[in-house]
């Protein structure tokens, strides 16, 4: 067999010991140790090798604009207000340009599969959404892109998005999103979102529950609708910031509400951080679900980047490890067990969410990257960035390790 390149001495599991991995033809062609060849070599020195991050939540449609739109009061109203009057001034070139930049950050972190949230309405029209589906197309050698289009200024209180969506989602869109509580009839959204998913024969992500009110909620509906349509396991929700409020005993109840409907939950710790609790001049509550307990249950979660430099989250490099670790400092969590579940949150899991294997086998296509660590709980403690990505055999990245320079 003749082997375009072997990896050497990486590892595919923590504590495992290392091998080499022979590629050919763009998929892996054996794996095995001490490989005889003569093919170029790649040496992982023993790093972990895996299938690469995946970003199951991230808005490149209105990433970057922190210039143009300021969020006056700190809150998801001013947010939301800052990004609606910045919005008119979005073009298809603005859109591909910016979410161009962020791509290439997300690729250069070791990211290979992101689902993208992408605003439609009448002001927006279908220019973000052109702009993300040319995106998909011109960035496949390195990623996935899964396009999620959805009514960010609400569905039944804007006449000519329903319409808008339909079109995008005959036009290629993957999946349809949702932001029930910008809506005037937050139920109405919900019913008429199940009812065109079955439609257009897609899943359902959710924005949900994006406050720390506890008297009310939308996510009983939500588990209702999806086990009233037969779509366990077909529904994400995201935010749903309520959660972190819950006493263990209500929080329970949850937790088995989204085991039964097979609803995954997806936390985005920099914006609930951001955003929440805004109302507090002290003891300023944390606002993030805890996913961990979630997952700990069964419960598909993922933690994910959601925005980057606007008005929801004025920070933002694109790094999954750096949002793992985020959750677990917040989360208070650090034994072994708990870093790698929020590895996993933001590797198996997602790619689990989208509908992607992560298998690394022979047969499967040579895409790898390279952490320089040897267990995905130091890559989440210790915040490592990969090394390098390979996506069908052909190097996608490189980031070298810093040298040191000793006098
Ligand atoms: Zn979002």
């Amino acid at each position: 067999m003749t082997l375009d390149l072997i990896i050497r001495d990486a590892r595919l599991s923590d504590g495992a010991a290392p091998v080499d991995i022979g590629l050919a033809q763009g998929r892996i062609a054996t794996i095995g140790a001490g490989l005889a060849s003569d093919a170029p070599t790649l040496d992982a020195q023993g790093g972990l090798a895996f299938r690469g991050f995946a970003d199951s939540h991230l808005h490149l449609d209105k990433a970057c604009i922190l210039e143009r739109a300021v969020n006056r009061t700190g809150d998801l109203k001013g947010a939301l207000a800052a990004v609606t009057a910045a919005k008119r001034d979005f073009t298809t070139e603005d859109v591909y340009a910016r979410g161009a930049r962020v791509l290439e950050q997300a690729i250069g972190q070791g990211t290979t599969l992101i689902r993208t949230q992408v605003e439609i309405d009448p002001v927006i029209g279908l220019a973000g959404f052109e702009a993300v589906r040319q995106l998909k197309r011109d960035y496949s050698w390195a990623l996935d892109l899964q396009i999620c289009v959805f009514p960010q200024e609400g569905l039944l209180n804007y006449p000519g998005t329903e319409e808008l969506l339909r079109a995008a989602l005959a036009e290629g869109a993957d999946l349809l999103g949702g932001c029930p509580y910008t809506d005037t009839d937050p139920e109405g959204q919900i019913a008429l979102l199940f009812e065109m998913a079955r439609a257009f024969g897609v899943d359902l992500d959710l924005h949900l529950d994006f406050d720390l009110d506890t008297s009310w909620r939308h996510l009983d509906e939500v588990a209702r609708q999806t086990i009233a349509f037969g779509i366990q396991g077909r529904v994400a929700i995201g935010h749903v910031t309520k959660l972190s409020m819950l006493p263990p005993a209500a929080l329970a109840q949850s937790v088995a509400l989204l085991q039964e409907a097979g609803i995954a939950l997806t936390v985005l710790p920099a914006t609930d951080l951001f955003i929440t609790g805004r109302g507090h001049d002290h003891a300023v509550p944390r606002g993030v679900a805890p996913a961990h307990r979630f997952h700990a249950a069964g419960v598909c979660c993922t933690v994910a980047t959601n925005n980057v430099l606007n008005p929801f989250t004025p920070y933002g490099d694109c790094s999954l490890p750096r949002m793992a670790n985020l959750f677990a400092n917040v989360a208070q969590l650090g034994s072994i067990e708990e870093l790698t579940a929020c590895f996993e949150m933001v590797s198996s899991a997602p790619f689990r969410l989208l509908g992607v294997s992560d298998r690394i086998e022979v047969g499967g296509p040579a895409d790898l990257v390279l952490l320089p660590c040897e267990s995905r709980a130091s890559a989440v403690a210790e915040i490592r960035r990969p090394v390098w990505g390979l996506r069908g055999g052909r190097m996608t990245f490189e980031a070298p390790a810093p040298r040191i320079l000793r006098p």
